[in-house]
């Protein structure tokens, strides 16, 4: 079981920010923001893929409105909403969860490496992940 298991189910206490049938928010516990929060589906799947249709709308329903009381409550202008699937991809809770990430200034909030490339064989690659929609 995961720790966000254990947060659903109160074993483990957070501090709340939000609460529907389909959705739980709560600060993150080691924040590299003031205002760092996390948003996680109750359904317990370990990554974005995995989610229904229901439970991911549940998600993008409140991730605005959240976001927005993280931004009134903190002072902040800028924020990331990050999202990881996967060890490769930093991802250290096998439970599915969106950050939302204050940005204030360069050296705190979320620093992104950006190794932009030239988008090679756009039109079959397009058609091939299309084909698996
Ligand atoms: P990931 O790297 O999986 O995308 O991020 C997991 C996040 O969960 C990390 O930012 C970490 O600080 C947070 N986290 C891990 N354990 C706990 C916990 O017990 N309580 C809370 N509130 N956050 C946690």
């Amino acid at each position: 079981m995961t720790i966000f298991a254990k947060i659903l189910r109160g074993e483990i206490p957070c501090h709340k920010i939000y609460e529907d049938d389909h959705v739980l928010s709560f600060l993150d516990i080691m924040p590299i923001a003031r205002g760092h929060t996390l948003v996680i589906p109750k359904r317990e799947v370990a990554t974005l893929d995995q989610l229904s249709d229901e439970a991911s709308a549940a998600i993008g329903r409140v991730l605005p409105r959240i976001s927005r009381a993280v931004l009134a409550a903190t002072g902040a202008k800028a924020f990331n909403v990050l999202q990881n699937n996967g060890e490769l991809a930093h991802q250290a809770v096998h439970h599915v969860h969106f950050h939302i990430i204050p940005k204030y200034d360069d050296a705190s909030g979320l620093g992104i490496g950006w190794p932009a490339g030239k988008l090679q064989d756009g039109g079959a690659l397009a058609q091939a992940i299309v084909a698996k929609l």
